[in-house]
C-alpha cells in the first residue's frame, strides 16, 4: 500500500515536473540581493527602511540630528539634504566601512527644476510644451546633482493642479492629464536617462501619491475628497505613465484619499500600484507623514501608524523615525510579518543595486565632474533657452512688444533688479547671487544702446503679518525702508524721464511653493499701487509677471497694454526676460494653467465635466455665476506671438474610425505675421455621449512648429481609440462607438471643428 502511495505521488511529481512553467532563474541581481537578505538581522533591514534628513536643509521637523551615528550603526540606510562630493564620501565611507554589511547609502535630494544651473519653475517649463527640451532640463539637473553625490531625486512632481490657490502647483506641470502624463515620463527618462548605474544618472521619484492636487480649497496638506472615477481619469494618469516609463521609487503624499491617508493606502499602494501597474521600484514616505496619520485621527500612536503604513505597501520612512523607533517591536508583537519586511527591503536594495553602489559605492562622488560639470556654460544656454520657450505674451496691444534697443525704458518693480527670488522655490543646490536680473538681463541685451533706469518703486509685499510669516518660512525677503509713497514717488520720477516702463511685479518665490497657499491670488496691493501710479504718467506699460501660480489679473488685462508672464525663470531668467522684451526671441509659450477672473471661480479649468444646463445667456436657470463669466480670464493653451498664425482648411481623411485603425487630422497652418515664429497648435476631443459622463473636451495632441513669416505648412495628427477610451464604471479603460467633435487651434477655448463617428 505505503508502496502505491510512494509511485502514485512520484507518477504526480513528474506529471507536475512536465506540466508546470519551468521557473524562470533568478537574475544575478535577484541572487545578490536574496543571499545579501539572508545576511541580516532584523535590524540591519529595519536601518534600510529609514531615511533621515542631514541638517543642511529641511523642509518640516527635524526629530534627529544624530544621523551620523544612525548611518554608523546601520540604522539608516538612506540620507537626504546632503551634498557635496565631500560631505557624500564622508557619509558613504561610513556607511561602507564602519558598518557589518558595508551597504551603501542613498543620497536624496529634491533636485526639482536644477540642482545649481536652475531652469525655470516645473510649471513654467511645462508652457513650453516641449517635452525633449524637459527631458533635457531633468538630464542636466541628474548630471549635476550626480556630480555633487546625489543619486536620487525626489522628482518629478506629476499632481494635476487645478486651484491655483495652492502653492505647489508651481511645482506641477499643470491642469491637464494628458499633456502631464508626457511630461511626466520625459522628466523621469530625463533623470534616469536609459542606464541608471551611469555615474550621471540619478533614480527619480513619482510624487506625491495620490491627488495631493485635489486638497480641499487649495489649502496645503488638506483633505482630499474624490471619487474613483475621478482618481483615475484625473490623478493616477501621470503617475502611470512614470511607472511606464520605468520610474524607480514613488513618494505618498500627505493627504488622506477618500478617508484614508495616502501613506497607509493600501487601494493605492497595493491594488493600483503594485498589482495594476506592476510597480517594481520602492515607495517612501513623504515627510513624517507616517507620524501625521495621529492627526489624521487614523493611527492611535506611532507604533501603529507605522505598522498600518508598512502593511499597506510602503517600503521607506522619511524622516519619521517610526519604523526606527517601533518596528522591531512590531515584528515580535507579530503586527507585521518578516516576510512585509523582506520585500520591503528587496525593493530598496534592488535600487540601491540598479544604481551601481554595490559595485563602487562612491560612483558618485568624483570631485573632477563635481568641478568641471556644475554650471557649464552648455547648461546655462540651455537654462537661458528653456526659460525663453517658457515665457507666455498674455497681451500686446497695439504690438507695444517688442521694445527697440534705443531711447531710454525705465525698469521698475521691486522684481526688477533682483537676483533672490528668480530661481524660485525647491531650488536645490542653486545660488541665487548666481542669478542674472532683470536690470542685468536688459542691460546685457542693449549693449549701451539703451538708456537705463531703474526704480524699486514698492516692496514685494507691505503686509506685516505676511511678511513675517514668509520670512518665519526662509522667505528672506528685501525691505526698502522708504515709506510705500515715497518709493511710488521716486518711480514715478523716473517713469516720467523714459519713453517706455518695464514693470517687474508679482510674488516673492515663497509665496509658491509648500506650504504657501493664498486665498487672494492677485499681485499684492502695495505693487498695485506702484502700478497704477506708474498709469498714471501716460507712459506705455509692459506688464512682467514673476509668480509661481496663476494669478488673478482682470484690472492689469483691462488697464495694461503688454502683458508677459515669466514665472520664476531660473539663473539665466533676466537674459531669457530680455530676449523676450526686445524680439530677440519670438514668444512661444502657451499656458498649461487657467488664470482665473476671481478667486470665486475656482476649480475653473478647461476640460471640465459637461453639465446638465450649461451656460446660456438667455435663460436664468443655468450653470453660471450673476457677477463674473464662466470662462477663465486666459485659458489653457493660450499665448500669444509677435507673429500671427491663422488655421484653415481642417481635414479628416475619414469621417468613420474602424475601431484597429486610424484616421488622420490635417489643418492648413500659416504664419501671417511679420516674423518668424513658433506655433503649438493643439487637438482637443469631445466624446458627445458615453456611458459616464465626460469633459466637455480633453486635449489629445499637440505639435509646436517653426514657420517663418509667411510661411504655410500642414499640421498632422493620428487618432487610434486610444485617444478616445477613458474609465468606464468598472475603473477599467474603454473606448465606445459614437460621435466625437474635434477641434484644432492654437488655444483651449477656439479653433476649427469637425466630427467623426467610432464605430
Ligand atoms: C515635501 C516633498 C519633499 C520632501 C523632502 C516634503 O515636505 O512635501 O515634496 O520631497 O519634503 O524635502
Amino acid at each position: 500500500m505505503k508502496r502505491n502511495y510512494l509511485f502514485c505521488l512520484g507518477i504526480l511529481f513528474l506529471f507536475l515536473g512536465f506540466t508546470t512553467k519551468k521557473e524562470t532563474p533568478l537574475s544575478p541581481k535577484e541572487i545578490f540581493i536574496n543571499d545579501l537578505i539572508t545576511k541580516m538581522t532584523l535590524e540591519e533591514k529595519i536601518g534600510q527602511m529609514v531615511l533621515f534628513t542631514s541638517d543642511w536643509d529641511v523642509t518640516g521637523p527635524t526629530l534627529r540630528t544624530t544621523y551620523l551615528d544612525d548611518i554608523r550603526e546601520g540604522k539608516a540606510g538612506a540620507v537626504f539634504n546632503a551634498y557635496t562630493v565631500e560631505y557624500t564620501r564622508k557619509l558613504q565611507k561610513i556607511a561602507v566601512e564602519e558598518t557589518r554589511l558595508g551597504i551603501p547609502l542613498l543620497f536624496g535630494y529634491d533636485v526639482i527644476h536644477g540642482h545649481r544651473t536652475i531652469f525655470p519653475i516645473p510649471i513654467a517649463e511645462s508652457c513650453s510644451w516641449d517635452i525633449n527640451a524637459m527631458e533635457n532640463s531633468a538630464r542636466i539637473a541628474a548630471s549635476e546633482a550626480s556630480a555633487e553625490g546625489i543619486n536620487w531625486t525626489f522628482a518629478p512632481m506629476v499632481d494635476i493642479t487645478r486651484d491655483p490657490r495652492w502653492g505647489r502647483v508651481a511645482e506641477g506641470s499643470g491642469e491637464d492629464v494628458y499633456l502631464g502624463s508626457l511630461i511626466a515620463a520625459a522628466r523621469v527618462k530625463g533623470f534616469q536617462g536609459s542606464d541608471l548605474s551611469k555615474n550621471n544618472t540619478i533614480v527619480a521619484c513619482a510624487k506625491h501619491f495620490a491627488a495631493y492636487g485635489a486638497a480641499h480649497g487649495g489649502r496645503d496638506y488638506n483633505t482630499v475628497d474624490v471619487s474613483e472615477i475621478s482618481l483615475r481619469e484625473t490623478y493616477l494618469p501621470p503617475f502611470k505613465a512614470c511607472v511606464d516609463a520605468g520610474v524607480g521609487t514613488f513618494m505618498t503624499a500627505f493627504n488622506d484619499v477618500n478617508g484614508v491617508p495616502a501613506s497607509a493606502n493600501n487601494f493605492l499602494l497595493q491594488n493600483i500600484l503594485r498589482e495594476e501597474w506592476n510597480f517594481k521600484g520602492f515607495v517612501v514616505t513623504d515627510y513624517t507623514s507616517i507620524n501625521e496619520m495621529i492627526n489624521h485621527g487614523f493611527a492611535a500612536n506611532e507604533k501603529n501608524a507605522g505598522e498600518l503604513s508598512l502593511n499597506a505597501g510602503v517600503d521607506m520612512d522619511m524622516q519619521g523615525a517610526v519604523f526606527y523607533n517601533f518596528l522591531k517591536q512590531s515584528v515580535e508583537d507579530g503586527k507585521v510579518t518578516i516576510s512585509t519586511i523582506n520585500n520591503a527591503v528587496k525593493n530598496i536594495l534592488g535600487i540601491k543595486y540598479d544604481l551601481g553602489l554595490f559595485e563602487d559605492p562612491y560612483r558618485y562622488c568624483n570631485p573632477e565632474r563635481e568641478k568641471t560639470e556644475i554650471m557649464t556654460a552648455e547648461n546655462l544656454l540651455a537654462a537661458r533657452e528653456m526659460a525663453q520657450k517658457s515665457i507666455v505674451l498674455l497681451k500686446n496691444e497695439n504690438a507695444l512688444l517688442p521694445l527697440d534697443k534705443k531711447g531710454t525704458i525705465a525698469l521698475i518693480g521691486p522684481l526688477a533688479n533682483d537676483q533672490r527670488n528668480l530661481i524660485g522655490n525647491w531650488s536645490a543646490a542653486g545660488d541665487w547671487k548666481t542669478a542674472v536680473s532683470v536690470f542685468a538681463g536688459v542691460t546685457n541685451a542693449t549693449e549701451g544702446k539703451t538708456n537705463i533706469l531703474y526704480s524699486k518703486g514698492a516692496n514685494i509685499i507691505e503686509d506685516k503679518i505676511l511678511l513675517k510669516k514668509l520670512n518665519d518660512n526662509g522667505g528672506n525677503i528685501e525691505i526698502d525702508t522708504r515709506t510705500p509713497d515715497q518709493m511710488i514717488k521716486d518711480a514715478v520720477e523716473i517713469a516720467n524721464k523714459s519713453d517706455v516702463v518695464v514693470m517687474i511685479l508679482g510674488e516673492s518665490q515663497g509665496m509658491s511653493g509648500e506650504a504657501a497657499s493664498r486665498s487672494v491670488i492677485g499681485i499684492p496691493e502695495n505693487q498695485m499701487d506702484l502700478l497704477k501710479a506708474i498709469l498714471k504718467t501716460g507712459k506705455p506699460i509692459v506688464l512682467v509677471l514673476m509668480n509661481g501660480r496663476p494669478l488673478t489679473l482682470t484690472w492689469e488685462n483691462e488697464n495694461i497694454p503688454a502683458i508677459v508672464e515669466t514665472w520664476f525663470a531660473g539663473t539665466e531668467a533676466g537674459n531669457a526676460i530680455a530676449d523676450i522684451l526686445f524680439g530677440d526671441v519670438n514668444p512661444s509659450g502657451k499656458l498649461t494653467m487657467s488664470f482665473p477672473q476671481s478667486v470665486g471661480q475656482i476649480p475653473v479649468y478647461y476640460n471640465m465635466k459637461k453639465t446638465g444646463r450649461p451656460f446660456d445667456p438667455n435663460s436664468k436657470y443655468n450653470s453660471k455665476y450673476l457677477d463674473v463669466e464662466n470662462t477663465p480670464l486666459y485659458a489653457f493653451g493660450y499665448g500669444l506671438s509677435y507673429t500671427t498664425f491663422e488655421y484653415s482648411n481642417l481635414k479628416l481623411s475619414s469621417e468613420v474610425l474602424k475601431k484597429d485603425k486610424t484616421i488622420t487630422v490635417s489643418v492648413d497652418l500659416k504664419n501671417s505675421g511679420v516674423r518668424d515664429g513658433v506655433e503649438i497648435t493643439q487637438l482637443y476631443i469631445t466624446d458627445k455621449v458615453a456611458s459616464i459622463t465626460r469633459p466637455v473636451k480633453e486635449l489629445q495632441g499637440f505639435n509646436k512648429m517653426f514657420l517663418k513669416a509667411g510661411e504655410s505648412k500642414v499640421v498632422t495628427f493620428t487618432i487610434s481609440t486610444s485617444h478616445l477610451s477613458f474609465y468606464g464604471s468598472e475603473g477599467k479603460l474603454i473606448y465606445e462607438s459614437g460621435e466625437f467633435d474635434i477641434q484644432v487651434g492654437g488655444n483651449s477655448e477656439t479653433g476649427l471643428k469637425k466630427s467623426f463617428v467610432l464605430e
